[in-house]
Formats: C-alpha cells, sequence, structure tokens
C-alpha cells in the first residue's frame, strides 16, 4: 500500500493514552509524525504518513475510531471557487485552523491551504459552495 496521510484529532482525556503506537505493534505499520499539536488538558492534533500492508491500514484506522479518535483523510483538499464566493464571511467563523481570514479593512475572505486540515466544517457552511471537497 502507498503511504497514506492522515490527520488525527484527540479529546484531552486520550491524549496521555499510547493509541497511536497500537498501530505499530498491534497492526504492523509504520508511520513518520509530519506535524503533531498536542497540549495536555487540550484537543490534540497530529498528521501521520502511515504505511503497511492495505488489510491492516484499515484495522488500524477503525481501531483508531473505536478509541474515540477522530480520523481525518488529507489525501483530500478544500479549494475556494473565487466566482462563486460573494464575500459573505460565514466560513469564517468556523475554520478551527487560521485557513480562512477576513482582511478588516476591505472585507476580503482569503483561503491558505497550507493551514487547512480538510475538517470540511466551511464546506456545510459555504451558502454559494465555493468552498469544495476534492481529492488530490
Ligand atoms: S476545511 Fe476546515 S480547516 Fe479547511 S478551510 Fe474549511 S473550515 Fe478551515
Ligand atoms: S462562506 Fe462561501 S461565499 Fe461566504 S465568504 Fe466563505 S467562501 Fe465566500
Amino acid at each position: 500500500m502507498a503511504a497514506k496521510k492522515v490527520l488525527l484529532r484527540f479529546s484531552s482525556s486520550l491524549i496521555s493514552k499510547p493509541i497511536v503506537y497500537r498501530l505499530i505493534k498491534d497492526f504492523d505499520l509504520t508511520f513518520n509524525i509530519l506535524k503533531a499539536t498536542i497540549r495536555p488538558d487540550e484537543e490534540g492534533e497530529m498528521v501521520l504518513e502511515i504505511s503497511g500492508n492495505g488489510e491492516n491500514y484499515k484495522k488500524g484506522i477503525a481501531f483508531l475510531k473505536e478509541s474515540g479518535v477522530e480520523v481525518l483523510d488529507t489525501e483530500k483538499k478544500i479549494t475556494k471557487d473565487e466566482e462563486r464566493c460573494y464575500q459573505c464571511s460565514a466560513c469564517t467563523g468556523v475554520c478551527p485552523s487560521g485557513a480562512i481570514s477576513i482582511d478588516r479593512k476591505t472585507m476580503w475572505v482569503s483561503f491558505d491551504p497550507e493551514k487547512c486540515i480538510v475538517c470540511e466544517l466551511c464546506v456545510g457552511t459555504c451558502p454559494s459552495r465555493a468552498m469544495q471537497v476534492r481529492i488530490k
């Protein structure tokens, strides 16, 4: 199986538990941690690049979900269609990563794909369907 990237989101109660380590021990998978934002007593996020057998990958991801970890597929990406966007700013209130921002002087809404964690919250919020999910 080609290496896959996933974004994991942990509640504060799961941060101290060795859940990710079980991917190696129980499912014979290997991973690189590409990004991690984990603070005690707060929600944590981690982007992993996981390699291994395809069936084991499915089982490992199922294990993470059963353990209460939110798993987001970063093989997807979000795009903003500037022609559809009419700068209503509804998406700025839901974006948790700072990928969408508004210039208070011009009220122009900008999207920075580098900061996007593909949570898809903006997609359901955008009234003009300017924010869209695509496969990379
Ligand atoms: S998908 Fe999530 S992180 Fe990305 S721009 Fe939309 S709300 Fe922000
Ligand atoms: S919610 Fe949609 S239309 Fe409104 S600013 Fe965001 S992208 Fe543009």
